[in-house]
Order: C-alpha cells, then structure tokens, then sequence
C-alpha cells in the first residue's frame, strides 16, 4: 500500500507523520485555503478523466484532503498519524472514514460483486448520508439478447443518460472562486448531532450538513454557472457500443470502464452490460450445449423420421432417423458441433441434444379388428399369458380415470377418444372402488 514506511518517526514534538501533506504538497503548518488550492490543483492534474493512469494517486490525494480539509480529523493525524485515524474510524461512531479504508485498503472495493441491479434500483446511492467516496457507484445496465444474438455475435448500441462534469463550469459550479465555505457545517459537509442518552452518556452523531448536501461549499445563486444551475454536472446522453461476443453467457457483464457517472473530484465508476437471454421458443442452452424437445409419431419412431430444425444462424439442418432406428419416448440423442460456439474458440461448438417425445397414435386409430391383428404380424411378439384354470380367476376391466387434478390419466389424450368396443362386455358398465374412478361411456 501506499501508506508503508510513513509512521517510522513518531517524534513527540510536530507532527507524527507528515505524509498526506507531502502528498498535497504543502506544509504541515498550511492554513485551510492553502490545502484547499492545493489539493484542487493536484486533483485536476491527476483526475482519472484525463490522467487514468493516474487513479491511484487521485485516490491518494482525495484521501490526504478528507483527512486534512476536515479540522478534527486533522488534529487527529497531526497527533497521532494515520493510526490514530484509522482507529478513530475502526472505533466506531468516528468520523466516517470507513468507507475510504475499506476502500483504500482492500475490502472488496466499489460494488464490484453481489447484488448486480442494487445499484440501479437502490437509486442513486447515498446522497445525502455518505460522505465523499472516492469513486463512483458502477452503474449496471440489463442487456436483454436472443439466443441468436450470442450465437451469431452482435454488436448493440446502447444509450444511457449519464451525469457528466458540467463543461461551462468544468465542475465548479460556478466563477473560478465563487465556490465558497458553507457556514452551516464551517465547510466540514457534516454536522455533528450529540443526544444525550443518559445522565453522563452522550451519543455522537454525525449527519451530511442540510445546507449544502454534504459539499462543505456554497455558491452564492448570482455567481452560480448557468449551464448546470450550480450543479456541476449535467445530464447527457452517450451512445455505448456493445460488443456481444460468439458464445458469450446469460449473465455475463461486459465493463465500459470509467463511463458511469461522472462527480467532480470522484473516479468515474464503471458502466456494466449484464447480458440477460431471452426465452427461445426452439432451444435452451447449457453451457456450450444446446438441448430442444421433439415429438414425434409412433409411426416415426419405429419407421424412421426426417425433419427441418431452424437453426439460430438461420440454416436448416436436416435431422434423420432411419427405418429400424426405435425411438422410445424420452431418447435423447447429440449432434455434436451444433451447439454454441465456445467463447474463446467460437469454431468449436457444443453438442445439439435432441429429447424425443412419442405421439402414440389415438384409440382406434385402425377402423377394424382384424386390422390390428395384421398390423402385430409387424410387431415383436407379445409375451404368452397362460391363463390359470379354475374359479380363483376373475375378470376385470381397466377404465379411464381423472387424477384429483381432473385430467385423464390415458393415454392418447381426452375422454372423447375413449370407446368401449361395440363386443367388450357388459362389465364395463359397472363402477369400480373408489370415488376417482369413473365409467366413461360413448
Ligand atoms: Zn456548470
Ligand atoms: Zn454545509
């Protein structure tokens, strides 16, 4: 880190450590307005807009000015050094600095995990409680893409309004110097609110100053820029080019560095696409494999079957089965290379898995009897049923039921296709057990 080998000294006399005032380049001694100057020179030279190379050491300096533009806080480090500061701000209920430590020393760091949309449906963060952050909150976009676009590759232009630094102030907000110290919060951006609690027992509570929204300045509403009315940015509207790779994932974030909002004297956060794949009617995808339903007839699946899939860079691939080739219901079968491209190689693609439904042909499909002993001259043998002798053995017929749901557990689809054979005897008439069961009856 950048903070190493500052706290060496720890002389009793001056300053602990003189390190963020070197960082600011002024002495230990400077009055406010000289840090003031100072810092805003350093920063416009080292802003990550035209310095990006530079971001670290923005983050230094904006980190040497919250500490030293802020009476308390500075006292604080003239006495004791940073270690004072951070356990001030460890200690709870300090002055806020968490935040900048989590953020300068590690921590997971401006919004880069978790919750991908807290940023867009949070609103926009923070803005009056949180004291300076020292970058901008990522802003996360939904790109909704077909599965075509990922298989194809696509390249969308996307628009967002963007809050940018006003150029007819370049961020002031006003004349060069008309930016003046609020005199609700003596420009600290905070007030402190003590309650007492209890006799003898206090609670310090720190609140972003009313008066200015936190900003520590006010500019006086003559000297204010006429662009932004004060406010330093302006809302524009950017035309992002986004690059959807062959292969490339539901969820997967493409990152425009830098583009989020802009905040004077703040690092950009980053605008990031969060690709999101609509349903397709034909194919769902796993990983690089693609997977679709197909049904098929009975006639098909003992016959063989040939039919036309639309493919999702409009091809039509013809898929076959040859005579012999049984399909039961729920085969799965692969066309290697016709799933997804692979995101690194997009020539080598997954495996097209194909999941066979059969359509057994309805109830009577053959008008005749004698039809269906010749259609079983084709068929496999039936297995030989030797039917006991004597009075043990009753007979019984099978019906069509409805399930508690109402839907009729038979195969070949609703009640209608259902006929008792004209010969089938009159058992079929009576009711069987149970209240589900029902005599269905043409
Ligand atoms: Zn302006
Ligand atoms: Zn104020």
């Amino acid at each position: 880190m950048f903070f190493h080998g500052m706290n060496g000294g720890g002389g009793r006399s001056g300053p602990a450590d003189t390190a963020l005032y070197d960082l600011l380049k002024v002495k230990p001694n400077a009055s406010d307005d000289e840090i003031k100057k100072s810092y805003r020179q350093l920063a416009k030279e080292f802003h990550p807009d035209k310095n990006p190379q530079h971001g670290e050491k923005f983050k230094e300096i904006s980190y040497a000015y919250e500490i030293l533009s802020n009476p308390q806080r500075r006292q604080l480090y003239d006495a004791r050094g940073l270690d004072g500061i951070k356990e001030n701000g460890a200690g709870g209920g300090g002055f806020g600095s968490d935040d900048l430590f989590s953020q300068l020393f590690g921590g997971g760091g401006g919004g880069g995990g978790g919750h991908p949309f807290a940023s867009m449906f949070g609103g926009g963060g923070g803005g009056g409680g949180r004291r300076r952050r020292m970058r901008g909150q990522d802003m996360m976009h939904p790109l909704r893409v077909t599965l075509e676009d990922l298989y194809n590759g696509k390249t969308s232009r996307l628009q967002l309004s963007k809050q940018v630094i006003c150029t007819g102030c370049k961020g002031v907000g006003g004349r060069e110097g008309s930016s003046v110290e609020c005199r609700g919060c003596k420009g600290r951006g905070v007030k402190v609110i003590v309650r007492q609690l209890a006799p003898g027992m206090v609670q310090q509570m720190q609140t972003a100053c009313p008066d200015c929204q936190g900003e520590g300045t006010m500019i006086a509403d003559k000297d204010k820029c006429k662009r932004c009315n004060g406010k330093k940015t302006t809302q524009e509207q950017k035309l992002l080019e986004v690059h959807i790779n062959k292969g490339m994932r539901d969820g997967q974030r493409i990152t425009f560095a830098g583009e989020g909002d802009q905040e004077p004297g703040i690092q950009s956060g980053d605008v990031v696409i969060v690709l999101q794949t609509k349903e397709h009617e034909t194919f769902t995808r796993q990983g690089d494999d693609l997977y679709m339903k197909k049904t098929i007839s009975l006639t098909e699946a003992l016959c063989g079957f040939s039919f036309i899939v639309k493919h999702l860079d409009a091809r039509d691939i013809l898929i076959q089965g040859k005579p012999g080739d049984v399909i039961e219901p729920g085969t799965v079968r692969g066309i290697s290379g016709e799933g997804m491209p692979q995101a690194r190689f997009p020539d080598n693609k997954g495996t097209l898995f194909v999941q066979f439904q059969v359509d057994f042909p309805s109830n009577n499909f053959l008008p005749s009897e004698e039809k269906y002993k010749k259609l079983e001259t084709f068929l496999p043998p039936r297995p030989t049923t030797t039917v006991p002798e004597g009075e043990n053995v009753e007979e019984v017929s099978l019906m069509p039921y409805e399930d508690s749901h109402g839907k009729t557990n038979q195969q070949g689809g609703g009640r209608e296709a259902y006929h008792h054979e004209e010969d089938s005897d009159e058992e079929g008439h009576s009711h069987g057990p149970g209240g589900g069961v029902r005599c269905a009856q043409s």
